[in-house]
């Protein structure tokens, strides 16, 4: 596994396995990595003949009250994941490699961008489609993949690449979760054993709405209600929000028709962390 510090370096390497014919897999990441990371990195490995990380805290995609400073760090166990894992190419840049000058070009995807997390976080997605379409800059020609568990950055991903016709094939990928059902998220670790029960939370919810699609909702409102009473259970969880979305739009909906498929998707802050989490479900006929 080659570990690259310098993005010349990292780019040239990944040209020339394309070169001898591989195809190219792409698996952005954080860093402090777990199961969720390994599952995509085990997945680009096993449908493509190179697989690249990168490994990034993005100063961009945070606001100057969130958690840069405190974002979790594990190098040398991150690196022990991505070579058990399959990866052949790691990239390891600093801030400054990334960022060697004040950044003038972003990119914002409308629409997508501007509900849920984006009106959380203002900021936030336009820092994350501007990191991601540098790396898509400097990785080239690959598949791409993104976990579910961050379901509105992939459905943002995905537009940006299919809008600016990048040579990238952006692959979804389902969200792994603890026995007891809490998503993996690198943001777990602060939480304190009171607070990963709270936790549980957002996976009941989600369960709650998913089952009353099923039992024959037929309007959005009554299934955020459903979600919105699981999470008056738990007064420690401060809900920012529980949306029901169309899944491939992302835009609200109102009356539920047979056939849509939907995204459930929740946001809470317990303790310290804001935590996501989301589910899908089809409309059943009536
Ligand atoms: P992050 O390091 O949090 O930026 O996440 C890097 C990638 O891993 C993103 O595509 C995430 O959606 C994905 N990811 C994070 N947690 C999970 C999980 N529990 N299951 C699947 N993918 C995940």
């Amino acid at each position: 596994m080659e570990v690259h510090e310098r993005i010349d370096g990292f780019r040239g390497s990944l040209d020339a396995c394309r070169a001898d014919g591989l195809v190219v897999g792409f698996v952005p990441t954080m860093g402090f990595l777990h199961d969720g990371h390994g599952s995509l990195i085990r997945r680009a490995a096993a449908e493509c003949g190179a697989v690249a990380v990168s490994i990034f805290v993005n100063p961009l995609q945070f606001a100057a009250n969130e958690d840069l400073a405190a974002y979790p760090r594990d190098l040398e166990s991150d690196l022990a994941l991505c070579a058990e894992m399959g990866a052949t190419h790691v990239l390891v840049p600093s801030v400054d490699e990334m960022y060697p000058q004040p950044v003038l070009t972003t990119v914002t995807v409308a629409e997508v961008s501007e509900r849920m997390e984006g009106a959380m976080r203002p900021t936030h997605f336009a820092g994350v489609a501007t990191v991601v379409a540098k790396l898509f800059s400097m990785v080239g020609a690959c598949r791409a993949y993104f976990g579910e568990k961050d379901f509105q950055q992939l459905a943002v991903v995905r537009r940006m690449a299919s809008d600016l016709s990048m040579p990238v094939e952006v692959v979804g990928c389902p969200t792994i979760r603890e026995p007891d059902g809490l998503a993996m998220s690198s943001r777990n670790v602060y939480l304190s054993p009171d607070e990963r029960q709270t936790a549980l939370v957002l996976h009941r919810a989600l369960d709650a709405g998913v089952a009353a699609v099923l039992a024959g909702a037929d309007h959005a409102r009554g299934v955020e209600a459903v979600m919105a009473e699981v999470f008056a259970t738990e007064p420690d969880a401060a809900v920012d929000y529980a949306d029901v979305v169309d899944a491939a739009t992302l835009a609200p909906l109102e009356g539920l028709v047979p056939g849509t498929e939907l995204r459930l998707i929740v946001a809470a802050r317990v303790g310290a962390p804001r935590l996501l989490d989301n589910a899908g479900v089809v409309v059943p006929p009536r």
